[in-house]
């Protein structure tokens, strides 16, 4: 795509086992890698994306759509344990809260989750819980696991 460097393209195009050739051979025929679908699709089925290089998201609306309904809300409470109520926009109690749901094994540790919006696993950025519907009480325990990369993007996004 214009404007993403070389290097970039290239080490794209080597985790998808083809040469950069055969890479950019996709791309000028419009299409864009989905990595929750493992296959090409035409630029369209991608939501716009200006955060990122190729200026498209990383996954297509399809999936994204189906992922969004399984982001992950805790259902069951550990027993015996009281909560004291979420207070509104206290964002160090809604991320103590979700450390202790790790700790508890209520949620997954973040580093075993792919990233949700990249789809990054494994060795590299660290994952985090994103409190991606803000801070209200009621959300306090929504959370969608991202790399550090991609937390950063939303939270600049966030602030416009
Ligand atoms: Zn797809
Ligand atoms: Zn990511």
């Amino acid at each position: 795509m214009a404007g993403t460097p070389e290097g970039v393209r290239k080490a794209a195009a080597t985790r998808l086992g083809l040469s950069l050739a055969e890479y950019e051979e996709h791309l000028d025929a419009g299409l864009l890698w989905c990595w929750r679908c493992r296959e090409w699709h035409p630029a369209a089925e991608f939501a716009t994306d200006r955060n990122r290089g190729r200026g498209r998201a990383a996954a297509c609306r399809r999936t994204q759509n189906a992922a969004a309904r399984h982001t992950y809300t805790p259902r069951a409470r550990a027993r015996g344990r009281r909560y004291v109520d979420a207070r509104d926009d206290d964002r160090h109690q809604a991320r103590r809260r979700v450390n202790h749901l790790v700790d508890v094994g209520l949620l997954p540790p973040p580093d075993s989750v792919a990233c949700t919006d990249c789809g990054h696993l494994g060795n590299g950025p660290r994952h985090e819980y994103d409190h991606h519907l803000g801070y209200a009480p009621e959300h306090h325990e929504h959370v969608e696991v991202v790399c550090s990369a991609c937390h950063h993007r939303r939270e600049g996004a966030r602030r416009g």
